[in-house]
């Protein structure tokens, strides 16, 4: 164990914190925030869970600890005690879970009744679901009395209609299995939509907005006067653009001709798409857009081949979102490669000058992630940069769920 944090003196004027949870197979992150002003007070991770796991922690204080072997439920009973030694407290926790299915087109409470239907979602992602739902335990014994919140990567996406969201696979596969498609990243999509909105002086209601959200993982959304139509992730996040180490949209018939061909098992070919393809499969040398921008600058053609098929599979797609849309107000960029990325966002542009997206490359040099805004000499439609918050969407619909307790 590490030594005690110095103890700070509380806000007296503090607004009520939520605390946000991320949970991961080995890993913890967390967010304490407050909401009413949208700001974040303290954010960190614990790491390396059940071998020697490390808290750290940065915001109001910066510190990391040595926590042992401590799994989840004790990894965040550290995060209670941290939390008591800053003089912390919060009125409510919110959960990150990836995959609600269609039963949940919100957030909501965790009682027994929503637990029940988030342990019947757990097939449709078994990587997933399993860990959110240990983390939600691991909360309740933590931090008893406080109420929690379920907040779903899927359900903003809910709104998507028929035409959008149908495979053109047997129907009894979707009325029986609820096959189809799902998207992700919603707390995403739908914090940089509201947030560009603002930036532009629009309401939500008004836009007809792509979204691309650009990090490890990626996808891109079309939000038509504030809700999702149409998105590029499906069942599952392996579908749509090309990813970090996930391949995006392949032939379907790529399993069984590779299962045919070189031998592979049906969990080879997974693996494959899922960990070893994407910019890494193609470039052969790092799953990093920084590196590989560097690389292809320094002349690797590989390095330079990845990053195009990048660019022009995210610009068809963001084409083909605005079919969905049937108008565009404005691309936004956001997520670590959108937000900081000059090269890729000018590469898009250029590749998107039929719909009138014109870059201009001062604006694209300065708005990044220090200081979002509009990247195109075109303003209608236009392209800019949003930063995007993931917890903060967590943090407000946890507040706007809190049971009213006067
Ligand atoms: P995220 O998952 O949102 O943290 O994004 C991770 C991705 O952002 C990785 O591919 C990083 O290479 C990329 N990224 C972060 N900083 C930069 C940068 N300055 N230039 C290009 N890509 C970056």
């Amino acid at each position: 164990m590490g030594k005690p944090v110095e103890a700070i003196q509380p806000d007296t004027d503090m607004n009520a914190l939520i605390l946000v949870i991320n949970c991961g197979s080995s890993s913890i992150k967390f967010s304490l925030a407050d909401p009413a002003e949208s700001r974040h007070v303290l954010s960190g991770m614990a790491e390396n869970l059940g071998q020697e796991a490390v808290l750290s922690w940065k915001g109001i204080a910066k510190d990391s600890r040595d926590i042992g072997d401590a799994d989840h439920t004790a990894a965040l009973l550290e995060v209670v005690n941290l939390l008591h030694e800053l003089g912390l407290t919060c009125s409510g926790v919110g959960h990150r879970v990836v995959h609600g299915g269609e039963h949940f087109s919100g957030s909501c409470l965790v009682d027994e009744e929503s637990m029940e239907a988030l342990r019947a979602h757990q097939h449709l992602a078994p990587l997933h679901n399993p860990v959110n739902i240990l983390g939600i335990e691991a909360a309740q014994e933590a931090f008893p009395g406080i109420p929690q919140v379920m907040v779903f990567d899927t359900s903003f996406h809910q709104s998507m209609p028929e035409r959008a969201y149908l495979y053109p696979i047997p129907y009894e596969l979707y009325e029986e299995h609820r096959i189809r498609r799902y998207g992700f990243h919603g707390t995403s999509h739908r914090y940089v939509a509201a947030e560009g909105a603002r930036l532009l002086g629009k309401s939500p209601e008004e836009l007809c907005l792509v979204t691309a959200h650009l990090g490890n993982g990626c996808s891109a959304a079309a939000v038509k006067h504030g809700v999702s139509v149409d998105t590029t992730m499906g069942l599952t996040p392996l579908e749509g653009l090309v990813m970090g180490t996930r391949s995006g949209d392949v032939d379907p018939s790529l399993h069984q001709y590779l299962c045919d061909t070189l031998g592979m098992t049906l969990a080879d070919v997974t693996g494959m798409l899922n960990k070893k393809s994407g910019l890494l499969g193609l470039s052969g040398s790092s799953n990093d857009m920084r590196q590989l921008l560097e690389l292809a600058e320094n002349g690797d053609k590989r390095a330079a081949l990845a990053v195009e098929v990048f660019c022009y599979r995210l610009a068809k797609s963001i084409a083909g979102l605005v079919v969905g849309l049937g108008h565009l107000d404005a691309v936004i960029f956001t997520g670590g490669i959108g937000e900081n990325s000059l090269p890729v966002r000018k590469r898009v542009l250029q590749l998107l000058e039929f719909l009138g997206l014109k870059e201009d490359p001062d604006l694209n040099a300065v708005h990044g992630r220090e200081h979002q805004g509009r990247i195109t000499a075109s303003e209608n439609p236009l392209a800019m940069v949003v930063n995007t918050d993931e917890e903060m969407v967590i943090a407000r619909d946890t507040a706007a769920n809190l049971p009213d307790l006067s």
